[in-house]
């Protein structure tokens, strides 16, 4: 019951990731369904994956949360780097990799919404 459950969230992770592939703003942009390619958050710089996970002041203030609540939770210092989020930690088996889907999520959901990364939602997954 309890893998089932989590093969299905695995799932939904899944699909909701292979969505952010295709619908951020420099892609919509591309194709001609966007007004613009600007990201959602700082309106400078273009809305590709890596800036909207990343390189954008909102999502470093999101992984700098993320990283201190991840101190406060096992006293373990990590330090995110571009891979490790958009591939995750490779030499880890741990939970730390679906933290990092839900904090993706977690960030597209507030790009959706056009808030800024809010680490709360984060913490309500
Ligand atoms: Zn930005």
């Amino acid at each position: 019951m309890v893998k089932t459950s989590v093969l299905v969230r695995l799932r939904e992770l899944g699909r909701a990731w292979r969505v952010l592939h295709i619908k951020h703003h420099a892609k919509l942009f591309k194709i001609g369904l966007s007004l613009n390619d600007k990201c959602t958050f700082c309106d400078s710089s273009k809305e590709e994956l890596y800036h909207l996970f990343f390189e954008c002041s909102h999502a470093q203030i999101f992984w700098k949360t993320f990283s201190s609540w991840w101190f406060e939770l096992v006293k373990e210092n990590i330090t995110m780097t571009l891979k490790d989020i958009i591939l995750g930690l490779l030499n880890r088996t741990d939970i730390i990799n679906y933290l990092i889907i839900l904090g993706k999520l977690s960030i597209w959901e507030c790009r959706k919404a056009g808030i800024y990364p809010d680490f709360n939602i984060f913490l309500k997954k």
